[in-house]
């Protein structure tokens, strides 16, 4: 299967992504850890 990072906007291969988190119950997949920190930063800046 493959998702969008929506950090980068690069489309990954869930089954071989290097890193994933579940927000609101969402499954999302990133393409490195540098973009899922990138996320959860903008994330705890959307709300506080
Ligand atoms: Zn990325």
């Amino acid at each position: 299967m493959q998702a969008r990072d929506p950090v980068c906007g690069m489309t990954v291969d869930t089954a071989k992504a290097a890193a994933h988190g579940t927000y609101d119950g969402q499954e999302v997949y990133f393409c490195s850890l540098g973009c899922r920190t990138a996320f959860e930063k903008e994330r705890a800046l959307r709300r506080p």
